[in-house]
C-alpha cells in the first residue's frame, strides 16, 4: 500500500506506448519510484493529485476522474469489496483540509499519447513559459493571491490541456427554444412525469410498441436504458428510433461503460438525425453486477461528467472533441443521474453540481423510498444554489415483492430500502406484495411532489410497464 494513500495500489503503472528520449525516461522512471510508493501512482500521464486532496483517483476501479459512481458507499467499493471506495476518501479528506471547491472543476480523459509518461516534465515547461523568476517571485510573495495565481498560471495549462478546457462553472446552454417535448414541458412548470421501458431482449418488437403505444400520451417522454446492471439487450438506440416513428418523446440513455469518445459523438449525431434529442448520459453499472462471464470492470475512456462535457460543447459550440467544426451541431436536452442516497448529502451535492456545470439540464434520481432523505439531499443542493439550474425527476418504482425489495436493497448500487419497507413486505401475505407495492408508490409520491426543486417524477417499472397507467392516474398526475 503506498504511503499517503488510504486505498491500496490497484494495477501496475502504464507504460508509454512509444519510444522515448534517454532524458525522459530518465524523468518517468524517477517519477514513478518517487509518486509509485508515495501515492500508488500508476503514470495515467495527466497528474490529478492536487484536484483530489492528494490522492491518486486511479486508485478506482472504473479509472472514474470526476468523483464517485452512484454505487459508492462510505464503507466500501461495489466493484471491489476489498477496499474503500477511493473517491470517498477524496471527499473527506478534501473536506478537512478545505480543498473542497477544487473538486468542481470538470477533469479531461485520459490523453493515451500520453498515458505512461512523465508529468514533471510537463509541469517544468509549464514554469518556463509562464517565466521561472516571475513564478518563483510570486510563490515566495507574502500575497495569497498572487500564491495561488502563480500556482495555476503553471498547474493549470498542464491539468487542463487545449482540447479539453474544463472549469468549475456553470455554462448555461446557449440556445432558446426547447428541443424536445420533455424540455418543452419542464420549462412550462407542469409536474412532469417520463417512464422508463426495458428494451426487449430479442429483435421482436410487438411489446415495445405496445408499452409505447400505451405511455406516449400520459408521459412526457420513454426512457429506455442502455444495457441495465451491464445485461445486453436491444440498444437504446434502436428503442429510442421506434418511439420516435410511434409518436413518443424518447429519453436516449448512454452508459460511458460501453462507450468509447469517438463513438459517443458519432452515436449522438446519428441519433440527432433520427429525432432523438433528450440524452441521459451515466456511468452505468459495473460489469461486476452483470451476467458471467465478467467483462473489463475498468472504465477508462470517459466518465459521465466527461460525456456531458463532450455534449454540450457539441451542442453549443459546434465543435468535436478533437476541435473539428460542425456546420449544423445536434440538438440536445441533456441529463443525468442522480444517486441521492450513494454518499452523504454534502459530497453528493458537490458530485451533482459537477453534473451541472458540465451539461446536465435535467436529472432522474435512483429509485427514492424515503422520501425525509431525498429531503436532506435537496437541502443540500438547495444551499449550493443549484435547484434553479436543473429540472429533477424523482425516481419511483412499485415494489412487486419481497425478493424485490430484498434485491434493490442489497445488490443495486446507491439504492436503500428503509428496514419498515422490508418488514411490511416480510410480514404480508405474498399476494398481496404487489398491492403493497403500488401503495408504497404512490405514498412516496404523494410525499415529494410538493418539495422544492421537484419537478416531476421518473417511473422505473422494472418489466411492470402495465401497471404506469394506474399509478399515473391514482396518483392524480
Ligand atoms: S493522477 Fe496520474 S500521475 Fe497523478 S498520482 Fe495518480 S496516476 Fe500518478
Amino acid at each position: 500500500m503506498a504511503l499517503f494513500t488510504p486505498g491500496r495500489r490497484w494495477q501496475p503503472p502504464f507504460f508509454p506506448f512509444k519510444r522515448e528520449p534517454f532524458g525522459k525516461r530518465l524523468l518517468r522512471k524517477t517519477e514513478r519510484w518517487i509518486k509509485g510508493p508515495l501515492f500508488g501512482c500508476r503514470m495515467c500521464g495527466n497528474c490529478l493529485l492536487q484536484e483530489t486532496a492528494f490522492i491518486c483517483p486511479m486508485e478506482c476501479p472504473k479509472g472514474m476522474r470526476n468523483g464517485p459512481c452512484g454505487g459508492s458507499t462510505s464503507e466500501k467499493c461495489y466493484v471491489d469489496e476489498t477496499r474503500p471506495c477511493i473517491w470517498y476518501r477524496i471527499y473527506e479528506r478534501a473536506h478537512k483540509m478545505g480543498r473542497e471547491e477544487m473538486l468542481l472543476e470538470v477533469l479531461p480523459p485520459l490523453d493515451w499519447d500520453k498515458v505512461g509518461t512523465e508529468t514533471w516534465g510537463d509541469v517544468l515547461r509549464s514554469v518556463r513559459r509562464s517565466g521561472t523568476s516571475a513564478f518563483l517571485k510570486s510563490r515566495f510573495s507574502s500575497d495569497p493571491v498572487k500564491r495561488s495565481g502563480a500556482w495555476e498560471s503553471v498547474f493549470k495549462p498542464v491539468r487542463q490541456p487545449d482540447w479539453w478546457m474544463g472549469d468549475s462553472l456553470y455554462h448555461p446552454p446557449a440556445y432558446d427554444e426547447p428541443v424536445s417535448e420533455l424540455e418543452r414541458r419542464l420549462r412550462s412548470g407542469s409536474f412532469v412525469v417520463t417512464a422508463e421501458v426495458a428494451p426487449p431482449l430479442g429483435t421482436a418488437t410487438g411489446k415495445l410498441k405496445r408499452d409505447i403505444e400505451m405511455m406516449k400520451d400520459l408521459v412526457a417522454a420513454v426512457n429506455f436504458t442502455d444495457s441495465a446492471s451491464a445485461s445486453p439487450r436491444m440498444s437504446s438506440m434502436a428503442c429510442s428510433k421506434v418511439a420516435v416513428e410511434l409518436g413518443a418523446d424518447p429519453v436516449l440513455q448512454i452508459a460511458a461503460r460501453d462507450k468509447t469518445r469517438s463513438g459517443l459523438q458519432s452515436d449522438i449525431v446519428g441519433a440527432n438525425v433520427m429525432g432523438v434529442h433528450n440524452v441521459l448520459c451515466i456511468t452505468g453499472d459495473n460489469a461486476r453486477i452483470g451476467p458471467s462471464p465478467t467483462s473489463n470492470t475498468n472504465i477508462l475512456d470517459m466518465d459521465a461528467v466527461q460525456m456531458l462535457w463532450i455534449l454540450r460543447r457539441m451542442r453549443d459550440e459546434g465543435i468535436y472533441l478533437d476541435g473539428r467544426k460542425m456546420k449544423s451541431p445536434p440538438k440536445l436536452f441533456l441529463g443525468a443521474a442522480a444517486s441521492p442516497f450513494a454518499s452523504e448529502p454534502k459530497f453528493q451535492a458537490l458530485r451533482e453540481e459537477k453534473k451541472i456545470n458540465a451539461g446536465a439540464q435535467f436529472f432522474q434520481t435512483n429509485l427514492i423510498f424515503d422520501p425525509e432523505g431525498m429531503e436532506r439531499w435537496l437541502e443540500s443542493l438547495d444551499k449550493r444554489n443549484i435547484l434553479d439550474k436543473v429540472y429533477i425527476l424523482a425516481g419511483i418504482t412499485p415494489i412487486r415483492s419481497f425478493r424485490m425489495a430484498r434485491y434493490l436493497h442489497h445488490h443495486i448500487p446507491g439504492v436503500t430500502v428503509p428496514r419498515h419497507i422490508l418488514n411490511r413486505f416480510e410480514e404480508s401475505r405474498e399476494d398481496d406484495h404487489e398491492e403493497i407495492g403500488v401503495e408504497i408508490a404512490l405514498g412516496t409520491i404523494e410525499k415529494i411532489r410538493t418539495g422544492k426543486g421537484i419537478n416531476g417524477i421518473h417511473l422505473m417499472s422494472v418489466g411492470w410497464e402495465t401497471i404506469v397507467p394506474r399509478i399515473i392516474s391514482e396518483a392524480g398526475l
